[in-house]
């Protein structure tokens, strides 16, 4: 089980979780940030922070999010386990599925309007 992040956190990518991981396992892609399922420890650290409400635990994520627990791991097939986001540095690149996204940055997520 890992944790992962889901689509809310297309075009916010504001990073605060990645300040709260203590094993560095959130690495940045173009649009979105990502977990890697190998290297995350289950600490749960990171969702309480994330300012969209975009990081689930696998088994809790929603079922219409439910894809981004794939998007999560299959990001990650070409790179390996890397042992730390720091080592490879921002990735220019997104899972295929959230490249094609629509730009979000105008659209008002119901998840990020929440109180
Ligand atoms: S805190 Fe949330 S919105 Fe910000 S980068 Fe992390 S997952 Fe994305
Ligand atoms: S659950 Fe813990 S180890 Fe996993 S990504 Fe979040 S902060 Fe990092």
């Amino acid at each position: 089980m890992t944790f992962v992040i889901a689509s809310p956190c297309v075009d916010v990518k504001d990073k605060a979780c990645i300040e709260e991981c203590p094993v560095d396992c959130i690495h940045e892609g173009e649009r979105m940030l990502y977990i890697h399922p190998d290297e995350c420890t289950d600490c749960g650290a990171c969702e309480p922070v994330c300012p969209v409400e975009a990081i689930f635990f696998e088994d809790d994520t929603p079922q219409e999010q439910r894809h981004f627990n794939t998007v999560n791991a299959e990001f990650f097939s070409d790179l390996g386990t890397a042992g730390g986001a720091w080592k490879l540095g921002p990735i220019g690149r997104d899972h295929p599925i959230v490249a094609q996204l629509p730009p979000l940055g105008d659209v008002a997520s119901p998840i990020a309007s929440k109180p």
